[in-house]
């Protein structure tokens, strides 16, 4: 069994899912005691989140780059970066290692190709949502992406980082982010991606009707069936 690197705390909130996720996945497999190995850098968010919003990428990648280096050291076989934001600087944090590093967008578009979706509507921070760096990151799997309009993003990414990532689950967020689920479908889209490790906390599949891939779970899938192929 690999050991799986996680590169955590973007935010805490969504880690514990991860790491749920990622032991409740391998016992599936492999049954009895059976539990991941995992080894966890968990960063302070506040600096990153800071980062973010001063577009000094530079300076997270940096960091998120030396957490992937530690996690090598210590014996990690690949890296998950346990958010979608911060894959805006996957290919540094790639390049600075030499073990593979998991994409979340990868795990998520092959999870789409395998049910023949082939157009999507994207949910995520305004980062996610509004630069090239995600979509593109689909469109490579031949999959086309819709996002919100504008003033959508901002209710989405306002109630990422004001509410979820910092542990606060409301029902009316709730019914905000099922309107714009909802609008999405309507709009073309035969899917929508929770393309932020945290929405998973706020919505799941059983509040609507139109089919959702949790980027959380899938990662997690992913990486789990990694950890246990032969090589
Ligand atoms: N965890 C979130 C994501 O998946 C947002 C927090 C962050 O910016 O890292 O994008």
């Amino acid at each position: 069994m690999k050991s799986i690197g996680v590169i955590g705390g973007m935010s805490w909130e969504s880690t514990i899912v991860y790491y749920r996720l990622l032991n409740q996945y391998t016992k599936r497999q492999l049954g009895g005691h059976h539990s991941a190995k995992i080894l966890m850098s968990s960063v302070n968010f506040a600096e990153i989140e800071a980062f973010q919003r001063s577009g000094d990428w530079d300076s997270s990648a940096r960091i998120l780059a030396d957490e992937a280096k530690k996690l090598e050291a210590a014996g990690a076989d690949f890296i998950v970066i346990a958010t979608n934001t911060m894959h805006k600087v996957a290919n540094q944090v790639q390049e600075a290692i030499s073990i593979p590093l998991l994409h979340i967008a990868d795990a998520t578009a092959l999870a789409l190709k395998e049910n023949n979706i082939q157009h999507v509507g994207l949910l995520g921070t305004r980062f996610t949502m509004s630069q090239p760096f995600y979509k593109e990151r689909l469109e490579q799997h031949g999959i086309t992406v819709s996002v919100p309009p504008e003033w959508h993003q901002d209710v989405v990414h306002e109630i990422i980082y004001q509410e979820l990532c910092q542990g606060e689950i409301k029902a009316h967020s709730r019914q905000q982010y099922l309107a714009v689920i909802d609008e999405l479908q309507q709009n073309g889209a035969q899917a929508v991606i929770l393309g932020c490790t945290e929405i998973g906390l706020l919505v799941q599949q059983n509040h609507t009707d139109v089919p959702l891939y949790d980027t959380t779970d899938l990662h997690a899938f992913a990486a789990v069936k990694f950890a246990l192929e032969e090589k």
